[in-house]
């Protein structure tokens, strides 16, 4: 009897250890026992910030990898096997992967936020193997259908715009009329700024120390943009507030860090207004300097932000359907799955905003 992965690839990008990478053809998962989920043969996948730490570190955080990883997360495919209860997808349909599994039946996940799930199986943090690879099985309301119009290409830029529409909709809340500040320009500090522009705020200022990454956010979606200087974050913020204009409203209404560098976390707390929001998006070293007397004596609502959760994806998904965000220009090249490495060398030494990895199973939307 024909299978739908005959004649299909399972070969899989493994992280041995640091530095150390090879293609293994795994098994192909079965969901024979699996009446929820899906078997997804996977097309795109970008390469994110996390999994080049992975591949050059072997570790984030206490999160470390002790036995061979699959590495990837941002994934899109095409749907070729069923459960036997899924009745929301069918055979072809092409999906957008959300590649963590909260456990659904914690205090964090009753409450609508499985995001931060003590049990969550993640992809590509360790132990749990990524989306680099052939097939993926997944629980079928964790995969999203994309309208016909959206490609596979952007079907695998709704992971990282999943992590925007969460800093930017969910935690800092964004209103229309709102002026915001976005520290770092690399995909998530880029994706914040074209999302707070599709909710409304009237000024949207790209931070970064690299002005090609500015030239690019202004194309994108900023109104106004400061390369950082070698100052002390208050003239840093200072600057930033003459640049845009903010200096007679005290400040912007809300303040995004999506670089996790120490002095862009200083300048933001002097760059927000008086009662104004900050949200870390950006993860960097552990413990930072941190003017407190600034949150404190302005009042400042501050807040973490951590992946996604319930109602991002579908939200992502109609940002980029209604042409609202416009992923498709992050992508900077796409190479095919036999050159996974060369992929992460490139995010490494910055050359790329947006890399995609097409494969192991191609398919041409
Ligand atoms: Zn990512
Ligand atoms: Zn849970």
């Amino acid at each position: 009897m024909a299978s739908p992965t005959d004649g299909k690839s399972n070969s899989s990008f493994i992280l041995n250890k640091p530095h150390d990478v090879t293609y293994q053809d795994r098994p192909v998962p079965s969901i024979e026992q699996s009446p929820h989920e899906v078997l997804v043969a996977v097309n795109y996948t970008g390469i994110c910030g996390s999994d080049v730490h992975y591949w050059e570190h072997g570790a984030i955080g206490d999160f470390i990898v002790k036995d061979p990883m699959v590495l990837g997360h941002e994934s899109a495919g095409t749907v070729v096997g069923v459960g036997s209860a899924v009745d929301d997808l069918k055979l072809g349909d092409r999906v957008a992967l959300e590649p963590g599994y909260p456990c659904r039946r914690c205090t964090r996940c009753l409450e609508g936020h499985y995001n931060l799930c003590p049990l969550m199986q993640f992809a590509a943090t360790p132990p749990y193997d990524g989306t680099l690879t052939g097939f993926w099985k997944a629980p079928s309301d964790f995969c999203y259908k994309l309208p016909d119009h959206v490609s596979l290409q952007e079907g695998a830029l709704i992971e990282p715009l999943a992590v925007a529409v969460h800093i930017v909709g969910k935690q800092a809340r964004v209103k229309p009329g709102q002026t915001v500040v976005v520290m770092g320009a690399g995909p998530v500090g880029l994706l914040c700024c074209a999302v707070a522009k599709a909710y409304g705020a009237s000024k949207i200022v790209s931070v970064d120390i690299v002005e090609s990454k500015l030239r690019f956010a202004r194309e994108f979606a900023a109104t106004h943009t400061y390369i950082s200087q070698r100052v002390s974050p208050q003239e840093n913020a200072a600057n930033i507030l003459k640049e845009a204009g903010l200096e007679s409203a005290g400040g912007a209404d809300v303040v995004i860090d999506a670089s996790g560098a120490e002095p862009s976390i200083q300048a933001s707390l002097h760059v927000v207004r008086v009662g104004g929001t900050y949200v870390q998006g950006g993860m960097g070293k552990p413990d930072i300097t941190f003017p407190i007397v600034a949150l404190c004596v302005k009042e400042v609502t501050v807040r973490g932000s951590f992946r996604y959760g319930s109602g991002d994806y579908r939200l992502a998904i109609e940002l980029v359907s209604s042409g609202k965000v416009a992923v498709k220009k992050l992508i900077s090249e796409t190479v095919p799955f036999t050159s996974a490495e060369a992929a992460f060398q490139k995010v490494k030494t910055g050359e790329v905003i947006k890399i995609l990895i097409a494969g192991p199973n191609e398919k041409d939307v």
